[in-house]
């Protein structure tokens, strides 16, 4: 579990490195090795979170979670944004994600929803990779 967030070493924005590729969605500087290796499970560890609370309670989102990072903020709104994919089954999971980030928008504007459709997408992927999505369309 992470104890606190990453903020880029040049413009103090926050984000989360997940993978080597990540750049600050504000300046495009990346993260440090110490910060990627500490955030290589950041989407692993949401989507067997995401599938615990599944299968417990037929629902993505737990019913209690931690707050006061960025971080946790994050996760819960994969949970909700899962949660409501689930139901909608839209056909277009990409724009159904930038549609909902846009309306979920968290600390950090514009700049930050490209960083959350990212994380969106990862997560999206690990679950198509591991059989876990069930809805048609890409
Ligand atoms: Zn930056």
């Amino acid at each position: 579990m992470l104890r606190e967030d990453y903020q880029c070493r040049q413009c103090q924005a926050f984000f989360i490195p997940f993978n080597e590729d990540i750049q600050c969605p504000r300046c495009m500087v990346r993260a440090t090795e110490d910060a990627i290796e500490e955030h290589a499970q950041f989407i692993l560890d949401l989507v067997l979170v995401m599938q615990l609370n599944k299968a417990r309670k037929g629902v993505f989102i737990p019913e209690q979670w931690p707050i006061g990072l960025l971080v946790n903020s994050v996760q819960l709104l994969m949970f909700e944004m899962f949660d409501a994919l689930e139901q909608e089954k839209p056909k277009n999971k990409k724009k159904f994600f930038e549609k909902n980030i846009k309306s979920m928008a968290l600390e950090g504007g514009d700049e930050f929803d490209g960083h959350l459709l990212d994380i969106a997408l990862a997560v999206l992927e690990l679950r198509i990779e591991r059989g876990l999505d069930c809805i048609n369309g890409n």
